[in-house]
């Protein structure tokens, strides 16, 4: 068996789709191994099962779930050598990212953040995986090999399209890892539900609009917009320092990194803070009233227009051509 390790994107009552995609991903390269980690964690095992995990770990002891990634990264390297997994595949988020960081160190192995596909080298060496990458605002694909240790790949949101397996047999392990005083030394002492908009998480949003600086303070034709759309509403830093806007939303260097199938970006100018949270979105529309924006350098589709007057009416036909 060619284990493949995948941290499964779990808040403690749902599988996120991130999930699936890795899930989807680990069955192209060898056996996937789901990690689900946190309070029953048991309950994830049928959305696994269901998109073709062959083995799921859970690990929900009080001694994990009461700290921070440390603990994960630990019971993640002790589970590379009880199933010898050949990679490990994590959500590129950034606690995923750290994670996959403390991981690495402790098992010796290098990582890729940010990937956007994995599979084996066929042409020279199929024992090989390559994780690839998107960079410089899509412009150039980028092939990476881990030459030391097993691969960690941290793998963006919507890169992949979830394909559910038929159901598999799985079987489902309870595992209690052993923790070092260290990975105990930073604790979590409450927690508190964040505010549910009705959009789907910024993170892992499919559709994302921004507003920036043009909006003026007005959000409202750009909800509307992703409203119709069914996305989440994202917000360049200048809206958020100015107050318009909640820092949860910021978009790119400082904020939030976004990969979507489609990311809308109205009222904002295109600086490269902004474009390193979302330039591997997989189209990019932009709407700004002047042609000059940088923005439009890197955009499949732009309109030079006002966004109060754009997006209100791209809200309306989508609306009409939905009844
Ligand atoms: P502006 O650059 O002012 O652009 C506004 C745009 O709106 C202009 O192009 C204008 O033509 C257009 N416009 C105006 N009115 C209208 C209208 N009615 N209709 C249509 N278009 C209109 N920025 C981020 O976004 N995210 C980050 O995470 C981030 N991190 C940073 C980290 C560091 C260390 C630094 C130094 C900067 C960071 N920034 C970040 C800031 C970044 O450099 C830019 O200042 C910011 O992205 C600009 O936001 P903006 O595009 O909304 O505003």
């Amino acid at each position: 068996m060619s284990a493949v390790l995948v941290l499964v994107d779990y808040d403690g009552s749902t599988v996120r789709k991130a999930a699936f995609e890795l899930l989807t991903l680990a069955r192209r390269i060898g056996d996937p191994v789901a990690v689900v980690v946190g309070p029953d964690a048991a309950s994830a095992a049928d959305a696994l099962r269901g998109h073709g995990a062959t083995t799921i770990v859970t690990v929900d002891d009080a001694a994990v779930l009461d700290h921070l990634v440390a603990p994960v990264a630990e019971a993640l390297a002790q589970l590379v050598a009880r199933y010898s997994a050949v990679a490990v595949l994590v959500p590129s988020s950034s606690s995923g990212k750290e994670v996959a960081g403390r991981l690495a160190i402790k098992i010796s192995s290098g990582v890729v953040t940010d990937a956007v596909d994995v599979e084996r080298d066929e042409t020279e060496n199929p024992a090989q995986l390559v994780a690839i990458k998107s960079v410089f605002a899509g412009s150039f694909t980028t092939r990476c090999v881990v030459s030391h240790g097993i691969p960690i790949i941290c793998v963006k949101p919507n890169s992949v399209a979830p394909e559910p397996a038929a159901d598999t047999e799985a079987t489902v392990v309870a595992f209690v890892p052993e923790l070092s005083d260290l990975a105990r030394a930073a604790r979590i002492t409450a927690r508190a539900p964040r505010q549910a908009s009705g959009r789907p998480d910024l993170g892992e949003a499919a559709i994302v609009v921004s507003g920036g600086r043009g909006t003026n303070g007005d959000f409202a034709p750009v909800e509307s917009f992703a409203d119709a759309l069914g996305g989440a509403v994202g917000a360049s830093r200048a809206a958020v320092d100015a107050g318009w806007y909640p820092h949860a939303n910021q978009v790119g260097q400082t904020g939030t990194t976004v990969s979507p199938q489609l990311y809308v970006a109205a009222g904002i100018s295109g600086a490269i803070q902004h474009r390193a949270g979302m330039q591997t979105s997989k189209t990019v529309v932009a709407v700004n009233k002047d042609a000059e924006a940088p923005i439009f350098e890197m955009v499949d589709f732009g309109v030079v227009g006002d966004l109060a007057t754009v997006l209100p009416a791209a809200t309306d036909e989508i609306a009409k051509r939905r009844t």
